[in-house]
């Protein structure tokens, strides 16, 4: 009886681990596909517009969130209401392996999960946002470059330590007041994934629609590569 007691404990410590691994890469594959059909909906919704740009780079009087004049505050649960009727639920928004979040079951502002109200908006959101996604700026002008943005991350996975703080400092072409920045110029060696979240990387949406898992030593380049300007500063909401 013993023998088989000690039997049945050596096999469950030896798949316990591998049960649990199962779990989380279980999550990320749910992670990535919530990704993609955000980041689907956002093109649905670029396309439809005129400007042929993000929300966040059309002005509110096209449609977008934009400030037609002065600055608003740093809010991604605001950007992604915009595409409520591209994106089937706001429970997309949430990254299952998120445990910090809790998802929105509507664009609704009602207490009952509904994504505008005041106890859901970003505690309902999982992705930063990229503020110079889909833009260049040429001769410190913002310019809309939608085509340009193939290797610009869009969205993803927000458990990095950005260089500013959101409300520390700064301003973004995007309208946007003191958002998180990531410095490039020089790059920080810290830039990197916790593994709360995904274990030593997130996903990440790019620009060409496609998602991939980041691992943290690769999360320098694509923020390099997201820098609209050379400026040295890629502007993020972080929920
Ligand atoms: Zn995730």
């Amino acid at each position: 009886m013993l023998v088989v007691i000690a039997i049945i404990a050596i096999l469950a410590a030896l798949l316990l681990p591998a049960l649990a691994e199962a779990k989380a890469h279980a999550r990320q594959v749910q992670c990535t596909s919530n990704l993609r059909q955000v980041s689907l909906a956002l093109r649905m919704w670029v396309e439809a517009s005129e400007i042929s740009a993000f929300p966040w780079r059309v002005r509110v009087s096209d449609g977008g969130t934009q400030p037609d004049s002065g600055l608003k505050s740093a809010n991604a649960a605001h950007e992604f209401l915009t595409i409520s009727n591209e994106l089937d639920t706001p429970k997309l928004l949430l990254c299952p392996a998120d445990r910090k979040k809790r998802a929105a079951s509507n664009f609704g502002s009602s207490i009952d999960g509904g994504l505008a109200n005041p106890a859901f908006r970003d505690n309902a959101v999982s992705y930063f946002i990229s503020l110079d996604a889909g833009t260049r700026i040429y001769n410190g002008s913002a310019v809309v470059a939608f085509a340009e943005a193939q290797n610009q991350a869009v969205l993803g996975d927000d458990d990095f330590r950005v260089d500013v703080q959101p409300g520390s400092g700064g301003t973004c072409s995007a309208g946007v007041n003191v958002p998180a920045t990531v410095l490039t110029q020089p790059l920080t060696g810290n830039l990197a994934f916790t593994n709360r979240i995904h274990k030593s990387g997130g996903n990440i949406a790019f620009g060409d629609g496609s998602v991939r898992f980041t691992r943290s030593s690769d999360l320098g380049r694509v923020m390099i590569e997201t820098d609209d300007s050379g400026n040295g500063r890629v502007h993020l909401l972080m929920p």
